[in-house]
C-alpha cells in the first residue's frame, strides 16, 4: 500500500494539455528514491505523469 503525505502533494498542478490548474493528483507512487504523481484533469480528461526526484537518495540505490 503507497503511503501518501498529504502534506507535502504538489498542488495546483497545470494540465500538460489545456492548462487547467489541477487540484491533486489521482494517483501517488513512492519509490526508493522518487514520488510518482499521476494527474488526471477533469476539464479535457488528460492524464499525465510528473516524477519527483529526492536528491538526497543513497547512492548504492542508483547503481542497481
Ligand atoms: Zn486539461
Amino acid at each position: 500500500m503507497a503511503r501518501t503525505d498529504f502534506g507535502s502533494l504538489p498542488r495546483q498542478n497545470p494540465c500538460a494539455q489545456c492548462g487547467e490548474p489541477i487540484g491533486v493528483p489521482e494517483w501517488i507512487e513512492n519509490e526508493a528514491s522518487r514520488t510518482r504523481y499521476l494527474w488526471h484533469c477533469l476539464v479535457c480528461d488528460y492524464r499525465f505523469e510528473a516524477v519527483a526526484i529526492f536528491e538526497d537518495a543513497d547512492p548504492d540505490a542508483l547503481a542497481a
